[in-house]
């Protein structure tokens, strides 16, 4: 790629990592922000400054949030009594977008995988642990409804029963193998109030 100028091709590099842009993608991205205003790409460059400057894990349920404890941990409103487990934050923003759920997240990170060498240490599950050291009345476990989600549904709910808490996962409505974060609003509504006991 001598013909291209090296400033372009660090940014074409840069693009390529991101999840689902390609090289032709992120050539095409490249040369579209190359035409825009210095502005334009000055308030971009910021925005993502901005992620790393501004925005940190929840020191409560480790959502991504710019104060901590986050909006939703600190909300008078919402019910610390029920924990709903995710595994990424995204899918806070997907169960939020419901409207349906009035409790706190626990947000761990992941899901259990043998394959990845991902296991209970790599997860925020200790820190769950500790949680429900308080006034915890229900645990509700939406984790994918993949097979490392559903081993991490299943290995939360053998430590989280003895406690003598509610556990429940939430309903199939959410189609097997998908993820949360893809899920309509209305099936995942419905997978929310149809939730099993575990
Ligand atoms: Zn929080």
């Amino acid at each position: 790629m001598e013909y291209i100028a090296d400033a372009i091709k660090i940014a074409i590099e840069e693009f390529a990592k991101l999840p689902g842009i390609g090289r032709k993608t992120a050539q095409r991205l490249v040369f579209f922000l190359i035409k825009r205003k210095p502005e334009e790409l000055e308030a971009l460059a910021q925005a993502i400054r901005s992620l790393k400057d501004r925005v940190r894990y929840c020191s409560v349920c480790y959502n991504l949030t710019e104060t901590d404890p986050c909006g939703i941990c600190s909300h008078p409103g919402r019910d610390a009594r029920m924990i709903c487990v995710v595994e990424e934050p995204n899918d806070v923003v997907a169960i939020e977008k419901t409207h349906e759920f009035k409790g706190v997240y626990h947000v761990l990170g992941g899901a259990l995988s043998p394959l990845e060498g991902i296991g209970p240490d790599d997860l925020r599950i200790k820190e769950l642990l500790q949680r429900l050291q308080g006034n915890v009345e229900e645990v509700i476990i939406a984790t994918n409804a993949n097979a490392e989600g559903e081993a991490t549904a299943v290995y939360l709910s053998k430590l989280i029963k003895p406690m003598g808490i509610r556990i429940t996962r939430i309903a199939h409505g959410v189609p097997v193998g998908g993820d949360l974060e893809f899920t309509d609003e209305v099936t995942l509504a419905r997978a929310l109030t149809g939730r099993t006991e575990m």
